[in-house]
């Protein structure tokens, strides 16, 4: 389903301790706000609209850095006027496309939690993510004794909230009250129907100091790893020298191919798109396509880095293996490991090239070609 999101991002969040307003500060090695913009954006958001201050606007290339599909809108002086800036921002979209609205300060945002709310909108107005409450609450006024509350058909309100764009509008517009505290309660207050999607607990929202330790601890949760393996294999033919793991080396023979024939790039690209589930490099490279032809198979590997920074996912750790008998890969090993690196955005040891014989046995063994075995580990928004 096409949905579009409104973050807000505009608040001086106080409560959070001194210092960096919440969104900005770092939780778990990234700023708060891109790991809901990473959410998003694995949900598969048509567009991101980021509510926030000129400050904060300002912040935003370097915060975000590398992802796409979000743009900013400046914030209101109240959660509500910041929340309709978003909508005014979206004013290109289809007026009944879903939007999702959410609080920055909650930055461990699940898939289930974006699909739950997505879907329950199919039977309403607006909805909400809530969790029941489950501690016994008491009301304790000064100097009298703490008296037991019922928690009956209590429910801790979440973010994101979703509707859709024109009922949010109409909501707002007829909204005579005081500052809302939610979405859903403007679209209550029309007359809409709300329903409640399943809350999540990691949708923690940062109120105060001691809750980044807490999310700290969470936000591995919040992550998962995807392994992907790829192989690929070319054939010997008459040539000087040889592309492998995006290196040059001088040699008796070249692998033939429709692109460079790097075998190492190849089988490390195919990892890549496993692990995320992209089909394989000829899916996106055909090789019936003369456009590829002679191509540096390092655009290959660089597009599969790409879908995988779109969402949301970061590479771990890669492991290529090459088979062949000749040329000696291990004076070269360095140096395809540095340039892997460099393609990857990874530091270098969390890449790795081996090398190996078949002791002459199989088409690598009597020379026919060169086969190359890569697998990686890719961290995504769960
Ligand atoms: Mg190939």
């Amino acid at each position: 389903m096409n949905f579009s999101a409104v973050i807000v991002a505009a608040g001086s969040g106080t409560r959070a301790g001194p210092g960096q307003a919440k969104q900005w500060r770092m939780l778990a090695g990234k700023p708060v706000l891109r790991w809901s913009v990473e959410a998003f954006l694995a949900g598969g958001a048509s567009e991101i609209v980021i509510v926030t201050t000129e400050e904060g606007e300002a912040a935003l290339p370097a915060v975000l850095k590398d992802l796409g599909g979000w743009r900013s809108a400046r914030g209101g002086a109240a959660r509500a006027l910041s929340v309709q800036a978003g909508l005014a921002a979206l004013a290109h979209r289809p007026s009944d496309e879903p939007v999702l609205i959410h609080d920055a300060a909650r930055p461990l945002l699940g898939q289930k939690t974006i699909r739950d709310v997505l879907n329950a909108l199919e039977d309403a107005d607006g909805v909400l993510p809530a969790l029941p409450v489950a501690d016994t609450l008491k009301r304790a006024e000064p100097d009298q004794n703490p008296v037991t509350t019922s928690r009956d058909h209590l429910w801790r309100a979440q973010t994101p909230q979703a509707a859709r764009r024109q009922t949010l509008l109409d909501a707002y517009a007829a909204w005579s009250g005081g500052e809302p505290t939610d979405d859903v309660q403007v679209i209550e207050a029309a007359g809409g129907r709300v329903a409640i999607a399943p809350g999540d607990p990691l949708l923690m929202k940062l109120t105060y100091p001691e809750d980044f330790a807490m999310a700290e601890r969470l936000a591995g949760a919040a992550r998962v790893t995807r392994v992907g393996q790829g192989f690929d294999a070319h054939r010997w033919g008459p040539g000087e020298e040889v592309w492998l793991c995006g290196v040059a080396i001088k040699h008796d023979e070249t692998l033939i191919g429709h692109s460079d024939a790097d075998a190492g790039l190849h089988a490390l690209t195919d990892a890549i798109l496993g692990a995320i589930g992209e089909g394989d490099i000829g899916d996106h490279f055909p090789p019936t396509d003369p456009k590829w032809k002679g191509a540096a198979s390092d655009q290959f590997l660089k597009h599969a880095v790409n879908l995988v920074t779109a969402k949301g996912g970061a590479i771990v750790n890669v492991d290529v293996t090459l088979i062949c008998e000749r040329p000696k890969i291990k004076p070269h090993r360095q140096a395809m490991r540095d340039r892997l690196a460099e393609i990857l955005g990874l530091p270098v040891d969390r890449v790795s090239v081996k090398a190996t014989t078949t002791e002459k046995m199989g088409f690598t063994g009597r020379g026919e070609g060169l086969a190359a075995s890569a697998v990686v580990a890719v961290e995504t928004p769960a």
